[in-house]
């Protein structure tokens, strides 16, 4: 990937009226509440920003953020990579006001002093774009709940409660 050194933070207005580009990848590694939801904090987010005013004189970024994750399955409870294409549409408000009066095709994005820290507003983005549920796309693997609930169903038949020593030597027998 062609990268271009990005700052850790920018002035949105100011990169805004000079129709700067940001280009390049950060690590997920520091966001701490997007990793919190994943399963591996390794990775890089791909990050292509473009910023510019439009005819109603509103400061924007429009682009596109592109990574792999890895979440926890909720059928299996294993992890399983997913890939997260994001595209981003911001406008940057410094009040309510300026808010209220916003394009629907843009989000507004809150500037207090004027600066913005990058990992931040990138992190903000992929939280918004993650799955509420994560599954294996392919629904192949088995579900935690039916596993369960067959191997109750194995011990009820008994109707004995199994040794557990016996269950283990017949486990270790299996491998
Ligand atoms: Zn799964």
């Amino acid at each position: 990937m062609s990268s271009q050194h990005l700052p850790v933070q920018f002035a949105p207005f100011r990169l805004a009226r000079q129709g700067q580009r940001l280009k390049g990848a950060i690590e997920i590694k520091g966001m701490a509440r997007l990793t919190e939801a994943l399963s591996d904090t390794e990775g890089a987010v791909g990050i292509e920003l473009q910023f510019g005013i439009d005819e109603q004189g509103t400061f924007y970024a429009r682009g596109h953020l592109s990574t792999q994750i890895q979440m926890t399955c909720q059928r299996c409870m294993k992890p399983v990579t997913l890939p997260i294409e994001a595209d981003v549409a911001l406008v940057f408000v410094s009040g309510d006001d300026q808010a209220r009066n916003l394009a629907p095709d843009y989000d507004p994005y809150m500037v207090g002093n004027d600066a913005v820290t990058l990992a931040e507003l990138v992190e903000d983005e992929l939280i918004l774009a993650l799955p509420i549920v994560a599954l294996h796309e392919d629904k192949t693997c088995e579900p935690i709940l039916e596993r369960l609930h067959t191997e109750a169903d194995q011990s009820d038949q008994t109707q004995v409660k199994p040794n557990p020593f016996a269950v283990l030597s017949e486990w270790e027998g299996k491998k």
